[in-house]
């Protein structure tokens, strides 16, 4: 018997955590205006990071209350240091003090990809979850077998290997539902049409800009264009995490390629950026959404250049810059909004299991003696349960936050 709590994440994409009895699953925030948390007043003996986004790890250190020990993979550990900091800078009132951020950094225990560990009468071991370095499944085992998938994703990437799928018996599965109802295109096609436009961006004397997530995307973006011979500028933090996961090889597919893509990129250094803008070149740069970061500098210099183009890699949440670029043609630098006369493109690099992995992986989950799944992380949570229990014949539900299950 489990007893489940549903603190934040559900039936939305954002400050993820979950509490198993008295162990926490991830404690992430919402990054709106003003940011969300997870509910509160909950003292876990134990708490275990899926990942190093802050919808899962940024508010993790408001749980120092009664010193838990923080159990996530070396990865993890680094990349929740450098996105914590961050945020605790650019948040208005965060909901712990530094000394409670140096706390939680102090009691971080590092664990590996199935290296089994101990919390609270459960047996532990993460798996590879494929979404960004260091991300992992959670399987807890006791008299009931628990598997909590984060984020994942189940195709292989340039930068990392598919989710590890070889997770042993599950009783009740937690399943992230970000995509379901929506198909990935295909990544080789994807890729090609991206470099093309790239390529012929710069050809015609304009400058490309690619706003990336500093945590994966912008790697994989490094790595693509490395593969297709362009050599690109890079600016923001995507590069500080790239120095970052060149420490931590094992957990990117080809340690040699990655390093050999950021080697080739060539790093913007602060206060240079006009040089970046002297001959026409291709920019990876932060923010991921365009909510800040060096890519409104560059865009603020070339939103008048019908030559110049913006190529968004990812997933624009609503409200977002990026999300009304696409909409509206518009865009919000700063004090003024401005009319873009520069090409505005989405490439949809996500890294997520799109609707059908999603179903795969509770078809694999229910093959492995599933009988209960909770959908979370997603808009679509109701329809994705709807679904495995039409389709794949188990209980499913769609949790509300502060909704509590006895499993
Ligand atoms: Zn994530």
């Amino acid at each position: 018997m489990a007893v489940l709590q549903f603190l934040g994440g559900c039936r939305e994409v954002g400050r993820s955590a979950i509490m198993v009895d008295s162990v926490i699953l991830d404690y992430g925030m919402k990054p709106s205006h003003p940011p969300e948390f997870p509910l509160d007043g909950v003292s876990p003996s134990e708490v275990i990071i899926s990942h190093g986004h802050l919808d899962h790890v940024g508010a993790a250190p408001d749980l120092m209350d009664f010193n838990p020990p923080v159990y996530m993979t070396p990865p993890t550990r680094d990349l929740s240091t450098v996105l914590l900091k961050d945020s605790m800078n650019i948040m208005e009132h965060p909901p712990y003090t530094r000394r409670e951020f140096r706390q939680f950094e102090s009691n971080v225990v590092e664990v590996d990809y199935c290296e089994p560990f101990y919390v609270d009468g459960w047996e532990v071991t993460m798996y590879n979850a494929g979404h960004i370095p260091g991300s992992a499944m959670v399987h807890m085992s006791k008299d009931t077998n628990l598997l909590y998938t984060g984020d994942l994703k189940l195709e292989e990437m340039r930068l990392l290997e598919p989710a590890d799928m070889k997770f042993p018996e599950v009783d009740a599965l937690i399943v992230e539902s970000t995509y379901f109802g929506v198909e990935h295109p295909d990544r080789k096609k994807l890729e090609k049409a991206f470099v093309e436009s790239v390529v012929s961006t710069v050809e015609n004397g304009g400058h490309a800009i690619i706003p990336a997530f500093a945590v994966g995307r912008t790697q994989e973006v490094l790595m693509i264009l490395e593969r297709h011979g362009v050599t690109p500028y890079v600016d923001g933090m995507g590069r500080e995490v790239g120095e970052i996961l060149e420490r931590h090889p094992k957990y990117v597919r080809s340690a040699r390629q990655l390093r050999r893509a950021i080697k080739k990129a060539i790093p913007v250094e602060r206060g240079r950026r006009e040089e970046a803008l002297t001959e026409p070149a291709a920019i990876v740069t932060t923010a991921g959404m365009l909510n800040g970061g060096p890519a409104l500098f560059y865009i603020s210099r070339l939103y008048n250049d019908e030559k110049s183009r913006i190529l968004l890699t990812g997933y624009q949440v609503e409200g977002t810059n990026g999300d009304m670029a696409l909409k509206t043609g518009m865009l919000n630098l700063g004090m003024r909004a401005v009319k873009l006369r520069m090409g505005v493109e989405q490439y949809d690099f996500s890294a997520h299991a799109d609707d059908a992995q999603l179903k795969n992986v509770v078809e694999r989950a229910a093959n492995k003696g599933a009988e209960i799944a909770f959908t979370v992380h997603g808009e679509k949570t109701e329809e994705f349960a709807e679904w495995i229990k039409d389709n794949i014949g188990i209980d499913a539900y769609a949790p509300k936050n502060g909704e509590v299950y006895v499993i």
